[in-house]
């Protein structure tokens, strides 16, 4: 197989490439086959052979939203790292392999505003167009003209804004499994000043709060949309106002309330310095990670009858 996948697809093909090296996390077994995919034509040709031989296949490009299984991926892994930009007045035309980072960087070198909050968040465009990425209550939706995408059946098309489907860290992208090749931002012009110092109190707010000295794929879970139902649930608790004024009731929050900081299975923690983290202290396995998951679900389903959402994605080996 990796013979035909060298001639069909490119001689860069790799055999049993670790995941964990592949991912914030440091966790998950080999790939099969791996490949980085430095262009839209690549990621097309990848996808394309991989449907043509029947070989299970899976994309993704920052590794920052995802934990991968211990026992790897029996199939192609494709890394998505096309990552050229291009900045025409306040219009950003980005391929889906940018590091969010990269960009965030440069639209603030142009005195362009609007990407402020994503300040230290990692990953790609791809990949924050996908999940919603959001943070200080903005998210990447709200810059996005169009997205360029393949479909399953490999068809190259530009979709607007409201065809993307953004909601709460959501897009229509996680149930199309489209895949995004490039996207056109919309920011606006701003003082440069202004923009760098937002940008440093986020950053400096966010190494405060988050406990970003050790591995993990962020936030575990989507924290919970305020409604009446969920009010009901959680009416035997003293809910700080701010959570209803925001909206979002923090899963941080909820697993403070179960006493689960700290609650540890092997190398995988759950975080005491943010509670909706699980970081990998050390060898971790995704077992670990997921008994972990499976615990903090249980238990604040059986306190509050609330029933959580992973924003993180969990990759199941093949
Ligand atoms: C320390 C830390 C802090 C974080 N803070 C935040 C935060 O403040 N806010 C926030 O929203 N997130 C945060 N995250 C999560 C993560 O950084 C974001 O979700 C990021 O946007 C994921 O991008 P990625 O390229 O790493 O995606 P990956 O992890 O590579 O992939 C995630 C999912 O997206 C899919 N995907 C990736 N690229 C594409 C593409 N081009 N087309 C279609 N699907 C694709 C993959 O198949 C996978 O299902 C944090 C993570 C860490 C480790």
């Amino acid at each position: 197989m990796i013979e035909i996948l060298k001639e069909k697809i490119s001689s860069d093909i790799l055999e049993n490439e670790l995941l964990a090296n592949h991912c914030t996390f440091r966790i998950g077994g080999p790939a099969k086959y791996f490949f980085v995919a430095k262009s839209g034509e690549e990621i097309k040709r990848a996808v394309e052979v991989a449907k043509e031989l029947d070989l299970p296949f899976f994309i993704f490009s920052g590794g920052s939203n995802i934990l991968f299984a211990d026992q790897g991926f029996n199939g192609l892994v494709i890394k998505i790292q096309n990552a050229n930009y291009e900045i025409q007045d306040t219009k950003i035309i980005t391929e889906a392999g940018v590091a969010l980072g990269r960009l965030v960087e440069a639209v603030a070198d142009r005195g362009l505003t609007g990407l402020e909050w994503a300040a230290g968040i990692p990953g790609t465009i791809g990949g924050a167009v996908r999940g919603n990425a959001g943070a200080y209550g903005h998210d990447i939706g709200e810059s996005v003209e169009t997205a360029r995408i393949m479909n399953h059946e490999l068809r190259i098309m530009n979709i607007g804004k409201n065809e993307c489907k953004f909601r709460y860290r959501d897009s229509i992208f996680k149930q199309s499994k489209d895949i995004i090749l490039e996207v056109v931002l919309i920011l606006e012009e701003g003082d440069k000043e202004k923009i760098k110092d937002e940008m440093k109190k986020i950053l400096k707010a966010r190494n405060e709060k988050l406990p970003l000295d050790f591995p993990s794929a962020g936030s575990v879970f989507k924290n919970v949309k305020v409604t009446d139902e969920i009010l009901e649930k959680l009416k035997n608790c003293e809910i700080p106002s701010k959570f209803i004024e925001l909206g979002k009731i923090p899963v941080a929050w909820l697993v403070e309330q179960c006493n689960l900081k700290g609650k540890q299975t092997g190398g995988a923690k759950i975080s005491e310095k943010h509670a909706n983290f699980i970081v990998n202290i050390g060898k971790a396995t995704a077992k670990e990670v997921a008994e972990l998951i499976e615990l903090v679900k249980a238990e604040i389903s059986q306190k509050f009858g609330v029933k959580l959402e992973e924003e993180i994605e969990l990759v199941l080996g093949q």
